[in-house]
């Protein structure tokens, strides 16, 4: 083992996370989990080993420090961790929040072979939590004179040029936030009236709080880049007209994949049947929770079915639940295959969330006024594996059976909205409208226009999009500068 500056922590175990208790948080939309004290920072960060090899870095894509920082955290070092996190991170204190560590950096640590491994996600949230407590911003920390060793240093290779972002998730922020840096003039272009994308308007405020993603937001405002909600690009302005016409010299597409999939079966137009991202908006974007303080209602049944396995599906069916709805989530494989990050499955379990498993809905049922009032399901059993590794799940013959229910929720994944395809001549998409991009540059088939994030890969997670909007920022540094 290298040498430590730090008393090592053996424990095999994370240090527990502090929490609201599970009966009272089913009732609000207060942040779940608390986040660590100075004391169990510590106490966590002393459990890496430092090991030379860094496997965790690997597993980060976009390349967080991870030893060198949790050492400073291990030491009491806070300033300098936050500077040498935030540095390789634009958002750490959202990451740090919703990353699926256990797939990533932590999935690659070496004390998870023997043990838990070393809470990654759970320090990068401390150190930025602890930044934002002490109002350290991210230009602070980066400075020569600021607290901490990042560097600031990137040279202003793009003074003078124009970089128009359309979309504003964690893709198109991390993309204008490296942008603004190189001295470029950045405008995002957002179609709904807030900032953050799903990060504002799909994750729910119990975990991952709004105000955060706003701070983020007014740093990079404070940083140079400029905002214009309420422009749907595509019927404001093509890109051809923000190339042409408004004088920028290069665009970066990050519109995400936020149109929603349907199941396609009997009764999903009824009343009190939404989608998703539907009752997510409303509640998130709109505080539909705190009607009629705010003008936006949502509908709340008493009982609620949420159809899928996903982020999305937990989001919502935690959503439906502290909305007052004794909530089921139906899915047609079983917990082994659920996407969702273990942890927030595990939160929905403690709340209260009902989980019917290898069920698949057939039909939803409805009375002479058109509402639902039940979902007809299917037992589902594994068969052989799919093109996807997972095993197919099969119907059971004769299994049907009816859930009564007042509240149906589709949460069975989303796609890319054509517009953007639609309306720039020359934009190579698959047949699914995912825009063609290259991996390494997020150079599309069009000259001058990058993309990256979910409308490039499909629905996946916050830090791939924010690896894509990092790569773009080098990828249209170089493109402009052999342009120059
Ligand atoms: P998005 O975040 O989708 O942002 C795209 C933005 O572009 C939107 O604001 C949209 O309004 C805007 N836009 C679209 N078209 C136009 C246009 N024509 N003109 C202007 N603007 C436009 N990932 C995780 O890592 N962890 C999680 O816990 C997690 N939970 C999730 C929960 C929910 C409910 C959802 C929906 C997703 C979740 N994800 C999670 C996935 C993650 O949020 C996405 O992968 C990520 O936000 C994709 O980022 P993006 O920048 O590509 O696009
Ligand atoms: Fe520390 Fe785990 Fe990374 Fe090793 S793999 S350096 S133990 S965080």
């Amino acid at each position: 083992m290298p040498r430590l500056n730090y008393e090592p922590n053996r424990s095999k175990e994370k240090t527990p996370m502090p929490s609201l208790e599970p009966a009272y948080r089913a009732t609000c939309f207060e942040e779940v989990a608390l986040g660590y004290t100075e004391e169990d920072a510590i106490n966590e960060a002393r459990r890496c080993i430092q090991c030379p090899n860094s496997p965790c870095v690997e597993g980060c894509p976009v390349g967080v420090p991870i030893p060198s920082f949790v050492a400073q955290v291990a030491e009491g070092n806070f300033a300098e961790a936050f500077a040498l996190v935030k540095d390789a991170n634009a958002l750490p204190a959202i990451c740090g929040r919703v990353c699926p560590q256990e797939t990533q950096c932590e999935g690659k640590c070496t004390r998870g072979r023997n043990g838990d491994p070393v809470g990654i996600g759970r320090l990068e949230r401390f150190v930025a939590d602890w930044a934002m407590e002490q109002g350290i911003t991210s230009s602070e920390a980066n400075s020569e004179e600021g607290v901490g060793a990042g560097s600031d240093a990137a040279a202003k290779t793009l003074a003078g040029k124009k970089v128009a972002v359309v979309g504003s998730g964690p893709a198109s922020l991390t993309c204008a936030g490296e942008l603004v840096k190189r001295g470029c003039e950045v405008t995002v272009y957002e179609a709904l009236h807030k900032v953050g994308g799903v990060l504002s308007y799909g994750i729910p405020e119990f975990r991952l709080p709004k105000d955060l993603v706003a701070r983020e937001v007014s740093a990079l405002s404070d940083a140079g880049v400029t905002f214009e909600v309420n422009a749907l690009v595509g019927k404001l302005y093509t890109i051809d007209e923000l190339m042409e016409e408004r004088g920028f010299d290069a665009v970066f597409v990050g519109t995400g994949a936020g149109l929603p999939s349907y199941l396609g079966i009997e009764g999903e137009a009824a009343n009190g049947v939404m989608v998703a991202n539907e009752l997510l908006t409303r509640v998130n974007l709109m505080k539909a929770y705190l009607f009629p303080e705010y003008d936006t209602p949502v509908y709340a049944g008493k009982k609620c079915v949420v159809v899928g396995g996903g982020n999305v599906a937990m989001d919502a069916a935690r959503t439906a639940l502290r909305l007052g709805a004794d909530t089921t989530i139906v899915y047609r494989r079983s917990m082994e295959e659920m996407p969702a990050r273990a942890e927030e499955i595990h939160h929905a379990e403690e709340e209260g969330v009902n989980f019917q498993l290898l069920t698949n809905p057939t039909r939803i049922l409805t009375n002479d006024a058109g509402w639902v009032t039940g979902i007809e399901c299917v037992r589902m059993e594994l068969g052989e594996p799919d093109a996807s590794g997972r095993r197919r799940p099969v119907p059971v013959e004769g299994s049907e059976f009816v859930i009564d229910v007042d509240m149906v929720v589709i949460a069975v994944g989303s796609k890319t909205n054509p517009l953007i395809a639609q309306t720039t001549p020359g934009l190579d998409v698959t047949s699914r409208n995912l825009v063609v991009a290259d991996e390494e540059t997020c150079a599309t088939s069009k000259p001058g226009v990058f993309a990256g994030g979910d409308t490039v890969i499909g629905a996946a997670t916050v830090i791939l999009a924010m690896g894509a909007g990092k790569r773009a920022a080098a990828g249209i540094e170089k493109y402009l500068t052999e342009q120059a």
